[in-house]
C-alpha cells in the first residue's frame, strides 16, 4: 500500500515512478496535460528560480486536487495519470456526451467553454514566449474567438461538417458498458476510435459533434449492417468489408453526402444500401463508395457515384464550393468564416493589392478576399483542388484569381514572381507541419510589405517565423496575434498572426 501524503505536506524527493500522490493542478499546459508543481528543497534541485517540480496530468483542470500515479519520469518533470478526482475544480462542467471520457473526439468536454478558449490564448502565448527571436514586443495574444454559444449546428456542438466514423472488428466496451454487465457482441462496432487505439472502436450511439441526423445515420447504417451480416474490418488481420462510414453535410445548403468506404466494390450490398438511405434518411442527396484496397486506416481511395451528383455544395463568404468526397474543406464553415475574416483585417487589403494566397486549398481565401483587391494568385499542391478553386471563382463570377498547381518548395522561385507580379500581400495558410524552411528564405528574399500567416498549429508558426525574422535581421514587426477556436472540446489551435515590413 501505498501511503498518500496530503497535498500541503512537502515532499523531500522527486516522486518515484509508480508513487501516488495527491496534487493541486495549477495551470494549463500544451496539448491538454495541466501543470503540478511540487516543491523541492534546494539540495534535490529546488532552486530558488525554479518554480517547483513540474507534474503534467493530462485531462485535469487547474484547480482540481487529484490523486494521481505518477508514470514516465525526466529530470525537470513527471508524468502522471488521475487516478480520482478529489476536489473539481471550479472551471468544470459535466460533458454532454457520455462518451467523453473515453472517445477521441472530444477530450475536453469537462471544461467550461470560455475556460476551453483562454487554454488556447495560453498555449499561444506559451509557444510564443519560447521562439527564439520571436519577441512579441508586448502585442498581447488576443482572447480566442470562439464559437457561438448556441445549441444549435455551429455552435459549440454540432459543429462539424464532415466526419469519418470507423468500422472495426474490435469493439472497445467503457466502463459504463461493461457495468451494465450486459452480454455485448464485442466484434462489431461503428464509432470513434479510444485515443491511441488504432484497432479498437468505440460502438457510438450519439454524438454531438456534427448533427442528430448523422449520428441516426450511424445507428441506423450500424443496424443495417449487423442485419445484413456484413463483416467490419479487422485492423490487425486486415479482413472484412465495411471500412468508414463518412458523413458531409452542408452547412449552407440541405446538401447531404454519405460516402461508404469499403475494401471491395460489391454492386448487390450497394443497392441495399443506397434503397435503405432512400427509404430512411431520405434526406441524402448523394451516396458514394470508396474503395479502399490498401492496408492503412484512411478513406481515400476509389470513388464512384451510387446516386446523386456525388459532390455537396457550401458557402463561405457568400461563395458557393462544391465539394467532392475526398475534397479538402475547412471543417468548421462558420468558424471558417471568422477565421477568413480575421485574416484579411490583419492584410490591411487596398483596392490596388496583389495578394498571394499560398497554400490556398479550394481558394476559400483568395475568393474570400478577391472583391477588395486587385488581384489573387493562388498557390496548392493538389490538382484537384486547384480545379475546384478555378470552377469555384467561375461559378461565383470571380475574375480576379489565377490559380496554380505545384509544390511551393519547387513552384516559389523569383520566376514565379516575375511571372506573376510582386505582391504587396502574402496570406499562407500551410498545414500541420509549417512552411518548407526554404520556402521561408524566399519570403524573407522577397519581402512583402503585409505577411498574413493563418496556422492550425502554433508550434511550426512560431518556427516559421523565427526563422524569418533570422534570415531577414528583425525585418518584420508583428501586429496581431488572434487565436481562433475551430474545433471545440478539442485542445486544436488555429492562430492568425499579421506582420508587416
Ligand atoms: N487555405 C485553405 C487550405 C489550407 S490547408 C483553406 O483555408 O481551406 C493547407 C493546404 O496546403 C492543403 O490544401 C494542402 O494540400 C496544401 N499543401 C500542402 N503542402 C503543400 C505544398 N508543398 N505546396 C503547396 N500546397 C501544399
Amino acid at each position: 500500500m501505498t501511503t498518500i501524503p496530503p497535498a500541503d505536506a512537502p515532499l523531500s524527493a522527486r516522486p518515484a515512478r509508480g508513487a501516488e500522490l495527491v496534487l493541486d493542478v495549477v495551470a494549463f499546459g500544451d496539448r491538454g496535460k495541466s501543470i503540478a508543481r511540487i516543491d523541492l528543497p534546494a539540495d534535490e534541485g529546488g532552486a530558488a528560480e525554479r518554480s517547483g517540480y513540474v507534474v503534467f496530468v493530462p485531462g485535469a483542470v487547474p484547480g482540481d486536487r487529484v490523486r494521481v500515479r505518477i508514470g514516465k519520469r525526466k529530470k525537470g518533470y513527471a508524468e502522471a495519470r488521475v487516478l480520482e478526482l478529489l476536489t473539481p475544480s471550479p472551471l468544470r462542467v459535466v460533458p454532454r456526451c457520455p462518451y467523453a471520457d473515453v472517445c477521441g473526439g472530444c477530450t475536453w468536454q469537462h471544461l467550461a467553454y470560455d475556460a476551453q478558449l483562454e487554454m488556447k490564448r495560453e498555449a499561444v502565448e506559451r509557444i510564443f514566449a519560447h521562439a527564439p527571436g520571436l519577441d512579441l514586443a508586448g502585442v498581447p495574444v488576443r482572447p480566442a474567438i470562439g464559437a457561438d454559444r448556441d445549441e444549435g449546428s455551429g455552435g459549440i456542438y454540432y459543429y462539424r461538417n464532415k466526419m469519418e466514423f470507423s468500422f472495426a472488428a474490435q469493439r472497445w466496451l467503457t466502463d459504463a458498458e461493461i457495468a451494465t454487465e450486459e452480454n455485448f457482441d464485442r466484434h462489431f462496432a461503428l464509432g470513434l476510435h479510444v485515443p491511441g487505439r488504432f484497432d479498437k472502436v468505440l460502438d457510438l450511439k450519439t454524438c454531438f459533434l456534427q448533427s442528430e441526423w448523422s449520428a441516426r445515420l450511424v445507428n441506423g447504417v450500424r443496424d443495417l449492417s449487423r442485419r445484413e451480416g456484413w463483416p467490419p474490418w479487422h485492423a490487425r488481420e486486415h479482413t472484412g468489408w465495411l471500412r468508414h462510414l463518412v458523413i458531409r453535410t452542408s452547412a449552407t445548403t440541405e446538401d447531404r453526402l454519405v460516402n461508404l468506404v469499403t475494401w471491395t466494390r460489391d454492386p448487390a450490398r450497394l443497392d441495399t444500401i443506397a434503397a435503405f438511405l432512400r427509404a430512411e434518411f431520405p434526406e441524402t442527396t448523394t451516396f458514394v463508395n470508396t474503395v479502399n484496397e490498401g492496408l492503412a486506416n484512411t478513406s481515400y481511395g476509389d470513388t464512384s457515384v451510387v446516386f446523386g451528383p456525388g459532390t455537396i455544395r457550401d458557402r463561405i463568404g457568400g461563395h458557393t464550393f462544391e465539394i467532392a468526397p475526398n475534397a479538402f474543406f475547412q471543417t468548421n464553415t462558420r468558424q471558417a468564416e471568422k477565421l477568413y475574416a480575421v485574416a484579411a483585417e490583419m492584410a490591411d487589403l487596398k483596392a490596388t493589392d496583389l495578394v498571394y494566397d499560398l497554400y490556398c486549398g479550394a481558394g476559400t481565401i483568395s475568393l474570400f478576399v478577391a472583391g477588395r483587391v486587385r488581384h489573387v494568385v493562388g498557390v496548392e499542391l493538389v490538382e484537384e483542388a486547384v480545379l475546384n478553386a478555378r470552377a469555384a471563382a467561375e461559378a461565383n463570377g470571380v475574375a480576379n484569381t489565377t490559380f496554380v498547381a505545384g509544390d511551393m518548395l519547387k513552384l516559389f522561385t523569383p520566376a514565379f514572381v516575375a511571372a506573376h507580379g510582386r505582391p504587396d500581400v502574402l496570406i499562407v495558410d500551410p498545414p500541420r507541419a509549417g512552411m518548407h524552411p526554404k520556402v521561408v528564405d524566399q519570403i524573407a528574399a522577397l519581402r512583402p510589405e503585409r505577411l498574413v500567416y493563418v496556422s492550425c498549429n502554433p508550434r511550426t508558426q512560431a518556427d516559421d517565423l523565427a526563422r524569418l525574422m533570422e534570415a531577414t535581421g528583425g525585418g518584420y514587426r508583428i501586429e496581431a496575434v488572434q487565436p481562433v477556436d475551430l474545433f471545440p472540446h478539442t485542445t486544436h489551435t488555429e492562430c492568425v498572426i499579421g506582420l508587416r515590413a
